[in-house]
């Protein structure tokens, strides 16, 4: 709970930088489409009309996941929590790997294969996760601005940019699929033509531009400030009891979900 509140926190703070410099999945996908442009000097992008739709594929994924946790009580999440299944959550997952089914090992291999091809094909397009922070981002102050009177149209943002937005064509991104990589500002030729700049309330909104340090700071210190603050008071460590989890380690496997009808037994 403590990491979900730090990611969505920097999300309304730092723009989606969780997925460009915290998150293990995206940095994995970044490995696969770079093999992907290694072997085919090229990654694809899909054509505008399926693209579209299949970027709400993420939503959707996420308005169920919020649906079925809103449409549960606080006592049946609870219960759900303290269930075997809920106790060893974090077994069953691993043990999904471990044990991978055919229909797991064919989704794996068809989202990597599209990864190779596609650029960021899983966060694009699938993780409930990337839209839940995409959509929290839409609130945060930073913004990537480009200066027109500064910029040669070379297209050199545009291109760099891993989440294919027209950077080269806009004055301020603002989509949800930004991700404060800040790639487009690395390969910018002319000098403060394009920048991460925060916005600042005063006699009307003005534009302060955020040095990369300063970006790479606030997430260290949200980070590290967070998790730091639920190990000092002791919230970081689950209390359930050691010999309680080895005992429900074996049977992992036994452990079912419990069904919506189930849920207040
Ligand atoms: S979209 Fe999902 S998998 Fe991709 S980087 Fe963000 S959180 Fe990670
Ligand atoms: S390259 Fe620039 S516009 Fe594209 S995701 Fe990164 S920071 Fe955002
Ligand atoms: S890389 Fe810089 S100069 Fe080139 S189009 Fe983008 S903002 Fe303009």
């Amino acid at each position: 709970m403590f990491l979900v509140i730090t990611f969505v926190l920097m999300a309304l703070l730092l723009r989606k930088a969780f997925c460009s410099w915290l998150c293990p999945v995206g940095t994995f996908s970044e490995w696969l489409w770079k093999l992907g442009r290694r072997l085919f000097r090229r990654n694809y992008l899909l054509p505008r009309w399926a693209d579209l739709p299949l970027r709400g594929l993420k939503y959707l994924l996420l308005g169920f996941f919020l649906w079925a946790v809103a449409s549960m009580s606080t006592a049946e999440i609870g219960a759900f929590l303290h269930s075997p299944y809920g106790l060893i959550a974090d077994v069953k997952m691993l043990n999904f790997f471990r044990f991978l089914g055919m229909a797991g090992a064919i989704t794996l291999v068809v989202l990597g294969a599209s990864s190779v091809l596609i650029q960021n094909f899983w966060c694009r397009y699938c993780c409930p996760y990337g839209a839940l922070l995409g959509l929290a981002s839409l609130a945060s102050p930073l913004r990537i601005r480009r200066d027109p009177q500064g910029c040669i149209d070379c297209a050199k943002c545009a291109r760099a940019c891993p989440s294919a937005l027209p950077v080269d064509k806009l004055l301020t991104v603002k989509s949800a699929e930004c991700t404060a990589c800040l790639e487009c500002v690395a390969v910018c030729p002319a000098a403060g033509a394009l920048s991460m700049s925060a916005a600042l309330p005063g006699a009307g909104w003005r534009w302060q531009r955020l040095q990369p340090w300063a970006l790479a700071a606030g997430i260290a210190i949200l980070f590290l400030g967070i998790s730091g603050y639920a190990r000092l008071t002791g919230h970081w460590n689950t209390n359930l009891p050691g010999d309680l989890y080895m005992q429900l380690v074996p049977h992992a496997n036994e452990a079912r979900h419990p069904m919506p009808g189930e849920r207040s037994k």
